[in-house]
């Protein structure tokens, strides 16, 4: 049988075995030549020292080499056999922990995403149980996140087909009047579902990285000044109060102006949303390289369990009361994409009943004093 059909196991013990028989050979063979020689050389040395071995000598030099004969016979036996005994353990120890990660893998391969290799004590298989398992790791997420978006799509879409169908089918049987109030509620209805769509696209190229972002040194005061100017127009007597605290002066951030506006519109739109009444002011400062946006509302707040999802799609603290104003829940996941996308970084701090900031901040190019 050639030797590449052998198995794994067999090629190792039958490498083991050769490296063994090229080590004794060596060592008979170099034992044979030099250790007479070494002999003899010993027994001059005597004879030079006063020693008479004239008549001793060839029984010395044949008792040497039956000796040496012997010695070499028990250690050829006790060395290949323990080689042996040695390298099948090593070879089949080997085997074991390759047979059982194939196995694993295979599972993982077929569906059973949560297979992961246990630990070994042999430390390069452990590296590669430990690569493997952080990669089955990362596929586990990314599956678990691809099954919760279809399931939240077919949620987010079915309500307001449901609304529309419900309005049709009383209509076209006559139930219904088709006074303007249903076509209005039908229109906002068709909104809602070319909202989401529209939010979803821009929210999957963003998590994708084709949104074209295109960064630019810019002064973000001009548009500070007149997005705040522009939510302050539309607030009510009774609603909140809207202001602005900036220097007058600040550093040019890399940033893209558009993508920078449509995550301020969304900041302050919710900070309108959610706060009934009170005051909306929106703070910047700089830090080291940093220039840091916050939009802090004395609203309704959000709870601490509801805090650490608030940047996930479809996340609503309330979801029916969020639903009916309009909300979809993706507004701060695409904000967030967004904001990483021109190398910053967006936090939430956020109390329930007191308010919440939402801050931001841009990488600085240079000052602009
Ligand atoms: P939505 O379109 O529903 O507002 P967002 O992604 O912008 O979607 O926000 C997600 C959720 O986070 C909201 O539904 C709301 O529950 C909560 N939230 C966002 N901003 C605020 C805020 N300023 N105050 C209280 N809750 C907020």
């Amino acid at each position: 049988m050639p030797v590449s059909r052998l198995g794994l196991r067999s090629r190792l013990f039958i490498s083991h075995l050769l490296v063994t028989a090229v080590g004794i050979l060596s060592l008979v063979v170099i034992g044979k030549v030099s250790s007479p020689r070494f002999f003899v050389v010993h027994l001059e040395q005597l004879e030079s020292r006063g020693f008479s071995l004239r008549f001793a000598r060839t029984e010395l030099v044949q008792g040497f080499e039956t000796a040496w004969y012997r010695g070499m016979g028990w250690s050829l036996l006790i060395g290949t056999s323990s080689a042996g005994v040695l390298s099948y353990w090593v070879s089949k120890r080997v085997m074991q922990r390759l047979a059982q990660m194939e196995q694993i893998t295979q599972k993982f391969a077929v569906g059973q995403l949560d297979a992961r290799l246990p630990a070994s004590d042999i430390p390069e298989f452990n590296r590669l149980s430990h690569s493997f398992n952080s990669m089955a790791a990362s596929l586990e997420g990314v599956e678990r996140r691809r099954r919760e978006l279809v399931s939240d799509l077919s949620h987010e879409l079915r309500t307001p087909l449901t609304v529309m169908r419900g309005y049709l089918e009383e209509l076209s049987s006559g139930e219904f009047e088709p006074t303007p109030e249903i076509y209005q509620r039908l229109v906002r209805e068709t909104k809602r579902l070319e909202r989401l769509v529209n939010d979803l696209q821009e929210l999957s190229k963003a998590e994708a990285g084709y949104l074209p972002i295109d960064l630019q040194p810019i002064n973000l005061r001009p548009l500070l000044e007149s997005l705040v100017e522009k939510f302050a127009d539309q607030l009510l007597e009774e609603g909140p109060t809207l202001r602005l605290e900036c220097p007058p002066q600040l550093p040019l951030v890399r940033a893209d102006l558009d993508r920078t506006e449509q995550v301020l519109v969304n900041l302050i739109g919710n900070a309108i949303r959610y706060t009934p009444e009170g005051a909306i002011v929106v703070r910047v400062w700089t830090e080291t390289n940093k220039l840091w946006i916050a939009v802090i509302d004395t609203g309704i707040g959000i709870t601490s369990e509801d805090l650490p999802h608030v940047f996930e799609r479809f996340f609503r603290a309330d979801r029916s009361r969020t639903r009916n104003s309009g909300g979809t829940g993706i507004g701060l996941a695409i904000s967030q994409r967004l904001i990483e996308l021109q190398g910053g970084q967006i936090e939430v701090e956020s109390q329930l009943g007191q308010g919440s900031t939402f801050r931001f901040f841009l990488p600085v190019v240079r000052e602009n004093y």
